[in-house]
């Protein structure tokens, strides 16, 4: 019954009305531009370099790459441009121009094998893709070309002085109109069932994810500096990317993931806000390397992606009393963020995953009766609102099974919601199984009777196909396959290294 839909408590957000044309790029820039406190603060860091740009060198740049793209390289509204390409200040450069011209963004790890990227390519069809020279030879022949964004020749597209950029502009004066139904990208996910599918999301579910963020923007005397330790390439990455322009964020970026260099990081950039996946948190609480640098600048942690144990968050709190600790959930099939903690008092309450996001409505259902449960009550987490994608590409009947016809999105989460409208994810009902923040799989194998292999051949047999990330790193020997499996989740954050943790190798 609509008694048992939990909504959010949550201000509502305002978007502009659905039927005005409006991409996300655009409206995340004129968030920035109407209400932006700093006059000319600094957009993006690269922390290993410490090369900068400020947000007037920033839009410059999206601005030249936008009309290089439509006048050169001839991209059109709908077109799809597959992206292979680890963090880089070059990416959100990309992405918003890409959105401003309507064409829509597919971005995959660019850890992923050849036939990882050729299953891909087959779900988004892409007519160009760009790259680095590391993982351009992974690329199969597109119907166009790839571009290298590492490459001098991108930096000079970048740079062209803005007089030949209008020039070029008015050699085409007809602006791209974007409606915010047309789809913004395609993103890689298993979803509730272990093959790979594309999750189509519009212009307009980013800009409600954006719009979600924007009412708590908080009164400050300098920019939140946001230290991105999540690639790019994932939901959790990719729509930081807008979000941070919307809210004139300075955001510090890192290629490549070590926690000595981000801590390093920190204390140079005096950085305030740092996103992570749990193995970054369970590394800063056992690793002595965090009494090394002044960490002081520290305001907030926020973690997501996979879940984070209670304990660990406690003993997180102990260690930087000064710190908050904040965890949002969410899907790549809710263009991110579904539920997060927003205020110290929110982030104290271990184990929650936070409050809905603004309009966000929810259910939990019993999974025998179909029945809407009331609060304390474990089901299904159902959801509703304006983040929830369009659907998986090409794949209307993955489609069927995980939105049904009045707009739920089924997470396959088991969680409850208690009486103030905190969400706990309590387990996994689906195939799905997180190692440091990535979907991948593991073995239970069933063993011809004259077979011999063993845990070790089977690992060695799957890491020739994948991604490193991917690699089985659990065999379970069954005598037969249950009906429905029930994955046993890998302990997450138990690894000392954490060079890998949620980033590119
Ligand atoms: P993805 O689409 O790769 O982001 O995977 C989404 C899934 O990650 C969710 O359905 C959850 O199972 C899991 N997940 C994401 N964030 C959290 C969190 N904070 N706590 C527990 N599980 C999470």
């Amino acid at each position: 019954s609509t008694s048992r839909t939990f909504r959010s408590l949550r201000p509502p957000i305002h978007l502009p009305p659905e039927e005005t044309p409006f991409s996300a790029a655009e409206y995340a820039l004129s968030l920035h531009a109407d209400h932006s406190p700093w006059p000319d603060s600094i957009a993006i860091i690269n922390s290993s370099t410490s090369h900068k740009l400020s947000y007037s060198e920033f839009i410059t740049r999206i601005k030249s790459l936008t009309s290089y793209l439509k006048n050169v390289t001839k991209l059109c509204k709908n077109d799809t441009a597959f992206i292979l390409c680890p963090n880089s200040i070059e990416v959100p450069i990309l992405y918003f121009s890409l959105l401003s011209l309507g064409v829509v963004i597919s971005p995959a790890n660019p850890m992923s094998s050849e036939s990882e990227i050729s299953h891909q390519i087959s779900l988004s069809s892409p007519v160009i893709a760009f790259a680095v020279l590391k993982t351009c030879h992974k690329l199969p022949k597109l119907k166009h070309r790839a571009i290298l964004i590492d490459s001098p020749e991108f930096d000079s597209i970048l740079t062209m002085s803005p007089p030949a950029a209008a020039t070029t502009a008015q050699r085409d004066l007809e602006k791209v109109t974007v409606s915010q139904s047309d789809s913004a990208a395609i993103m890689y996910s298993s979803g509730t069932t272990g093959r790979v599918k594309g999750v189509m999301l519009t212009h307009r579910n980013l800009m409600a994810a954006i719009a979600g963020y924007y009412p708590f923007k908080k009164e400050r005397s300098s920019p939140t500096v946001m230290l991105y330790t999540m690639p790019y390439f994932h939901m959790f990455g990719f729509f930081y990317s807008f979000k941070s322009v919307a809210l004139s964020e300075t955001v510090v970026v890192m290629g490549r993931f070590d926690l000595k260099n981000m801590l390093r990081a920190v204390e140079k950039f005096r950085v305030t806000h740092l996103a992570v996946a749990p193995p970054v948190v369970v590394a800063m609480t056992k690793s002595d390397l965090t009494d090394g640098y002044d960490l002081r600048s520290l305001e907030t942690v926020g973690c997501g992606g996979a879940p984070l144990g209670k304990d660990v968050m406690k003993v997180f709190a102990d260690r930087f009393p000064t710190v908050d600790l904040w965890q949002g959930y969410g899907l790549t099939e809710s263009t991110g963020v579904l539920s997060r903690s927003n205020d110290p008092e929110e982030s104290r309450r271990w184990g929650a995953v936070g409050r809905l996001t603004a309009a966000c409505e929810a259910r939990i259902v019993d999974a025998d009766t179909g029945d809407a449960l009331p609060p304390g009550k474990q089901g299904e987490l159902w959801v509703r609102g304006p983040t929830i994608m369009k659907g998986y590409v090409g794949d209307p009947e993955a489609t069927s099974t995980s939105l049904d016809p009045d707009g739920w999105l089924r997470t396959g989460d088991l969680c409850y919601i208690d009486d103030e409208g905190f969400v706990f994810v309590v387990d996994r009902l689906k195939e799905l199984i997180k190692y440091k923040g990535y979907q991948v799989p593991m073995a239970f194998v069933v063993k011809q009777s004259q077979s011999r292999i063993n845990e070790r051949g089977v690992m060695d047999f799957v890491a020739k196909q994948v991604a490193p990330f991917k690699k089985v790193r659990r065999v379970e020997f069954v005598s037969a396959i249950p009906k429905s499996p029930a994955g046993k989740n890998i302990e997450e954050g138990t690894e000392k290294d954490v060079s890998d943790a949620f980033i590119e190798n």
